[in-house]
């Protein structure tokens, strides 16, 4: 609560940008001592390093629709006023109404069965 959330991609720490980085470095060392040996197994790891990067990338762009989604529900919510998947507030019925234990409908009390599905009193 009181957490100021925005909508704009969230700017990387530098200890994140510093690890990206390094990673990155790595990669192109090892791009570069590959030999004629080695180039498949290469290749195949730099595919997954390219995976995980747009893994990451993926994960941000979640992580931003969830968060959008959430304070459009919270503006919502406190617009109306009402708590998120609240039920509306249960009907009383009063001395000359009955609630049917079948399907809840509340009927007078006059016909002996419930008017919407039929269940006996
Ligand atoms: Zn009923």
């Amino acid at each position: 609560m009181g957490e100021k959330r925005t909508a704009k991609p969230a700017s990387a720490g530098a200890a994140e940008v510093l690890l990206f980085i390094v990673a990155v470095l790595s990669a192109l060392g090892g791009l570069m001592s590959l030999t004629q040996a080695t180039l498949g197994v290469g290749a195949i790891a730099f595919a997954c390093f390219v995976a995980i990067l747009a893994r990451i990338a993926q994960a941000g762009n979640q992580h931003q629709a969830l968060s959008r989604r959430i304070a459009a529900l919270e503006t919502q919510q406190a617009a109306t006023g009402a708590a998120v998947g609240a039920a509306p507030p249960a009907r009383i019925p009063t001395d000359s109404e009955i609630k049917c234990s079948v399907c809840g409908t509340i009927a007078s009390r006059g016909p002996s069965s419930c008017p919407t599905c039929g269940a006996k009193y």
